[in-house]
């Protein structure tokens, strides 16, 4: 767990948040890895949270005029049977494995 919580740590505290997440990016999916499905679920939180800010910021608009940019898409959590960790995407997890079996059938089965 301690690995765990220096990780988290490093994540909030630094401002080099992408070159963190760049270190233990997952070679099969190319997304960032967790250790465990609570890391994920924090760092989702993590990302409303820096949104929820950003919303705030005063001159925003004058940047962008396009409906709900910049919003955070990933919502999920699920594991990775390639690198054993857990990653987060913007699929619905049972949505996209229900969609792989139906794929697996019509192609492999
Ligand atoms: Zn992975």
């Amino acid at each position: 767990m301690g690995e765990n919580k220096n990780f988290l740590e490093s994540l909030f505290r630094s401002m080099e948040v992408n070159e963190v997440i760049e270190k233990r990016k997952c070679r099969a999916t190319g997304k960032v890895r967790f250790n465990t499905k609570s890391e994920a679920r924090l760092f989702v939180q993590w990302m409303k949270w820096k949104y929820q800010k950003w919303l705030k910021t005063p001159g925003r608009r004058k940047k962008s005029h396009t409906k709900g940019s910049g919003k955070p898409q990933q919502r999920y959590g699920y594991s990775c049977e390639h690198c054993g960790g857990y990653h987060v995407t913007k699929e619905d997890p049972h949505r996209y494995n229900k969609m792989k079996n139906l794929y697996n059938k019509k192609y492999f089965g």
